[in-house]
């Protein structure tokens, strides 16, 4: 018999490459990670530093799945993004500590319902229904490090319908892996599960359904999602 009052929910896991299911914690999101990216959407990455937002857990979604189309948007986004899994977590972790925390590494794509978010923004209000609803969150199969290494360089890239929508590199994130870890630790104390989603490169843009959406980071599986 169950010690809680209502039955547990299942964890949500993400498929390892040569390994057991990996079990989300939280997934933290890094906003304008690319100095591009900043500048697309209207800000200047010399003056405002990136930041941190979250999305729920059980927005991850398969790979090669087809996503639905998301309810209350007509200007669906979706961010191509190198994503860290955590095997363990710490407070105030130090840049040089930081990389023994991983344990793989995939590829995302962090959904954006742009319309809401661009109300929110107006309004100063949280982001949060405009970036963690269901479904939000697909990701690739991880690899591990102990597999394939860290991954400090590296294209990151999206084609839509096989053309080719954002481009950029690892090597181009305003704050790396390491400082990443490291300042988001110094907020929060990150634990094991937690995903990172580093940020988007430039040339977002929307979506829509029967779009086939190819994401890639080198070196990592990529990532194969279709919206319904
Ligand atoms: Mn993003």
């Amino acid at each position: 018999m169950s010690v809680y009052a209502i039955p547990l929910w299942e964890t949500p896991a993400i498929p390892v490459v040569d390994g057991d299911p990996f079990p989300v914690h939280r997934i933290f999101c890094v906003g304008r990670n690319y100095a591009a990216h900043a500048r697309e959407m209207g800000h200047d990455p010399d003056r405002e530093p990136p930041f941190f937002f979250a999305k729920p857990a059980n927005a991850v979604v398969a790979n090669r799945t087809t996503v639905p189309y998301p309810d209350e948007t007509s200007d669906m986004h979706p961010e191509i993004e190198m994503v860290v899994a955590l095997a363990s977590g710490g407070y105030r972790i130090s840049e040089n500590e930081a990389l023994d925390r991983i344990y793989g590494y995939c590829v995302g794509l962090d959904f954006t319902r742009r319309d809401m978010q661009s109300g929110f923004k107006g309004m100063g209000r949280p982001w949060d229904m405009a970036k963690g609803f269901d479904r939000s969150a697909p990701m690739s199969e991880i690899q591990r490090v102990k597999d394939v290494g860290h991954v400090s360089e590296g294209a990151v890239t999206l084609t839509v319908n096989g053309e080719m929508r954002q481009s950029g590199d690892v090597n181009q994130l305003i704050w790396n892996v390491p400082e990443t870890i490291s300042y988001l630790s110094s907020l929060i104390t990150l634990c094991p599960g937690d995903l990172i989603m580093t940020g988007t490169p430039s040339g977002v843009s929307a979506v829509v359904s029967g779009d086939h959406l190819f994401g890639q980071v080198d070196g990592l599986a990529d990532l194969d999602i279709r919206i319904g």
